[in-house]
């Protein structure tokens, strides 16, 4: 995977697989889990996310929520972040989203609406 460091750390009250992590110099939020199924995680790079809440407006299963910058101390906008309630089943919040065939990380609308490419899904 490349990682640089890994950073084990709580992200709010999110469940305990969300963690945080430094990847090529970007700190990166990762929500969600792993399970026999594979690897289900939102993440947000929380440097290119600019607050603009395009996400929160666009997703249908209301998955996103605007919080505290955490990881920037001297942030005065907020970032985006999965809700608790979403990140531990993110694979069904997003169901309707995803076809068992037929689309691309291009065709959702959280990833189609942020800007700065700051929304990645792992599967
Ligand atoms: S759309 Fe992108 S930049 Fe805007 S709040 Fe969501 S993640 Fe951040
Ligand atoms: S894929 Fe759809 S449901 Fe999942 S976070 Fe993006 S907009 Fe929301």
């Amino acid at each position: 995977m490349g990682h640089d460091s890994i950073v084990p750390r709580h992200v709010g009250n999110v469940p305990h697989r969300t963690y945080a992590e430094m990847r090529e110099g970007a700190m990166l939020a990762n929500y969600g889990y792993k399970d026999g199924a594979g690897d289900f995680f939102i993440t947000i790079d929380t440097d290119k996310c600019t607050g603009c809440g395009d996400c929160v407006e666009v997703c249908p299963a209301g998955v996103f929520e605007l919080v505290e910058d955490e990881f920037d101390i001297e942030a005065e906008a907020p970032i985006a972040a999965v809700a608790n309630e979403h990140a531990k089943k993110i694979k069904y919040s997003c169901g309707p989203c995803k076809p068992a065939r037929g689309y691309t990380a291009a065709d959702l609308p959280c990833v189609k609406a942020c800007e700065p490419a700051a929304i990645n899904h792992s599967w």
